[in-house]
């Protein structure tokens, strides 16, 4: 080894060999550099005019030795940066002077508006594969007060979706904000539309004479449209029902702490806009004492709402069918107030159901059914619009309680069933007195239906009565939708008495829903179903019995003896306290509002619920 080593190196440090090796490399370098020269002398406007028969990657080794590899990079970047249907033409094309003024910002490569042109054609017509790279832009200073160094809001179209045609920009690029996880965006905003069918094509929407759609759902669009001039990434917006079914937080609590956490980006964004003109929304008396860029409590609150509800559409395969009008004509047809009535009504005669895993079985009573747990109703929630609703006649054409209930085509059909409140004569339980009349306070609530797992199955706003019939009709219509599919899947009367059978109902004033009249007689409802009060297990739980000064609740509804003594109540407590939480941001909506804002979070609540019984982990919940 030592011997060759020697002999290599002794040849090397040969006078001659150096010479002739540096002659070589000096030879070989100069070819290299003569070929990248000949290939810098390639005229590019042979490639645009066809002369020249290259593939994609000849075209891009060639324009990398022309303008730099950044140069070509950031390139492709502009392009995709600025909207391909950006189509009007000032004095020159409206794109080619925004795609001149982004590649400028990146500082890469100093080439002229001409250049840039041809370059960019190349790329997009001949680079198919590399301009597919989806990198965008990062190093962009969107707060510069430059008026096209912005970000593109654009419809997700270039041709009409009706007539083929391609669409035409009618007025300049309007201004908007964006608010992302980084803070706000300048935008400048694009519509399109139709020549031919006067369609009119949004960004996250498009309207003709009928009204305004969603786009379908493949198109993709990472936005949510708050107003015509505000937006919100949807990574953003995620956190706003996430930390409300955690941690209860407001739309005002969310506005603020995006504009504290993102205090220097509202800076910057307020010093683009020096000498710009203020936005519309900018100007509503609502925001008065919002600085430009900042988030307002409003912007989120109609973030909430038009998501909310579009995710609603979508869950009932009515996204793309649903017309945003002014004026309601047709079931499917109105403003974000109309889908969220529309949802309401739904969601007052269904219950809602969940995916039982083991580990929420293991919580629960029975295999059949989890045990149920009835809410006290102290959550008083409803603001007094409510009140006059409640006062209207129950059985008319107007909305009452009863509407929001659900239970209207029940109690026309069944009147007598809230004509008698009385309860048995015999009933002394005056658990109703003293300091637990608070707890005990029918008016006004809602009233929960909470299975063993912490999952809600049901709820209704209570009205203002002053007996537990309220809560009786509400009890026995959610136990007759628990239970009516059975027939319908084919099971026997005798399999359905014993399903309903398995259910326990605890609740804290059991003694008085069992006490009344009503209650003793069969129910209005097919059979077996007219059973179903009488078959399920009734019982005041461990928490509340001592409350109880009757001695017949104590035998008669002690849980002691129709529950395992393993099982507590704890997660149903939990979860009340939970959406009693949530009465603090509810108590300033209007009462639709109200009920589409419960609803959504009990989604949000028991598919986490759900979640965590799968993976086998105790759902957070508050303690009190
Ligand atoms: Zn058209
Ligand atoms: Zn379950
Ligand atoms: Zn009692």
């Amino acid at each position: 080894m030592s011997n060759k080593k020697k002999k290599r190196t002794s040849s090397m440090f040969d006078f001659d060999n150096v010479k002739a090796s540096v002659q070589e490399k000096a030879c070989r370098t100069h070819h290299v550099r003569q070929v990248l020269n000949d290939l810098r002398n390639v005229n590019i406007n042979d490639i645009v005019s066809n002369d020249i028969d290259l593939g994609e990657d000849e075209i891009l080794a060639l324009m990398t030795t022309k303008i730099s590899i950044q140069a070509v990079n950031n390139l492709r970047k502009t392009l995709q940066h600025v909207p391909a249907n950006i189509t009007r033409v000032t004095e020159t094309p409206m794109r080619s002077s925004m795609i001149y003024e982004v590649f400028k910002s990146l500082r890469s490569a100093n080439l002229s508006m001409e250049e840039i042109e041809t370059y960019s054609k190349i790329l997009e017509s001949r680079c198919p594969v590399f301009m597919s790279i989806n990198d965008p832009i990062t190093d962009i200073d969107f707060s510069s007060d430059k008026d096209l160094l912005v970000k593109y809001l654009t419809p997700p179209v270039s041709v009409c979706m009706r007539c083929d045609k391609r669409l035409s920009m009618r007025n300049n690029p309007s201004r908007a904000v964006l608010f992302t996880l980084r803070g706000p965006v300048r935008c400048a905003k694009v519509t399109l539309e139709c020549r031919d069918c006067s369609t009119r094509y949004g960004v996250c929407n498009y309207t003709d004479k009928c009204g305004t759609r969603f786009y379908p759902q493949d198109f993709d669009i990472d936005l949510i449209e708050v107003s015509n001039v505000t937006y919100l990434r949807p990574d953003l917006y995620q956190w706003m029902p996430s930390l409300s079914n955690h941690c209860w937080v407001s739309f005002s609590g969310f506005a603020e702490a995006y504009n504290e956490i993102n205090e220097n980006q509202i800076k910057k964004y307020a010093q683009s806009l020096k000498d710009a003109s203020v936005l519309d929304e900018d100007m509503d008396d609502s925001n008065k004492g919002i600085l430009p860029g900042e988030m307002s409590a409003k912007v989120v609150a109609n973030a909430f709402w038009k998501r909310e509800a579009e995710l609603e559409l979508l869950s009932h395969g009515l996204r793309e069918t649903w017309i945003f009008m002014e004026k309601k004509s047709g079931p499917y047809t109105g403003t974000t107030d109309d889908i969220m009535e529309y949802i309401d009504k739904k969601r007052s005669v269904e219950q809602y159901s969940h995916d039982c895993s083991a580990h929420c079985k293991e919580k629960a009573l029975s295999e059949m059914s989890s045990q149920p747990h009835l809410s006290e109703s102290s959550f008083e929630a409803i603001n007094s619009g409510l009140d006059k609703i409640s006062q209207v006649s129950k059985i008319g054409n107007s909305p009452n309680a009863s509407t929001f209930q659900g239970t209207s085509d029940f109690l026309l059909q069944n009147p007598e069933f809230v004509e008698n409140q009385e309860v048995q004569g015999d009933m002394v339980c005056n658990k109703d007195t003293g300091g637990l009349k608070t707890l005990q306070c029918w008016s006004r609530g809602i009233f929960f239906i909470v299975s063993a797992g912490g999952h809600i199955e049901y709820w209704q706003p209570l009205y203002r009565s002053e007996s537990p019939t309220q809560a009786y009709l509400i009890t026995v219509l959610w136990l007759y939708g628990k239970f009516k599919d059975l027939k319908d899947a084919g099971y026997s009367e005798d399999e359905i008495i014993q399903a309903m059978s398995s259910v326990v109902l605890a609740y804290d004033n059991m003694c008085h829903l069992d006490g009344l009249l009503v209650s003793k007689k069969n129910l209005p409802f097919p059979k077996p179903f007219d059973q179903a009060w009488k078959c399920i297990g009734k019982v005041i739980d461990r928490l509340h019995i001592r409350n109880h000064v009757d001695p017949k609740c104590q035998l008669q509804y002690n849980a002691d003896d129709k529950v395992p003594s393993h099982f507590n109540t704890m997660a149903c407590e939990q979860t009340f306290i939970w959406a009693s939480r949530l009465k603090k941001v509810m108590c300033a909506m209007p009462h639709i509002h109200q009920f589409f804002f419960l609803h959504r979070l009990v989604k949000y609540r028991n598919a986490y619920t759900e979640k965590c019984h799968k993976q086998r982990k105790t759902p957070v919940l508050p303690k009190k």
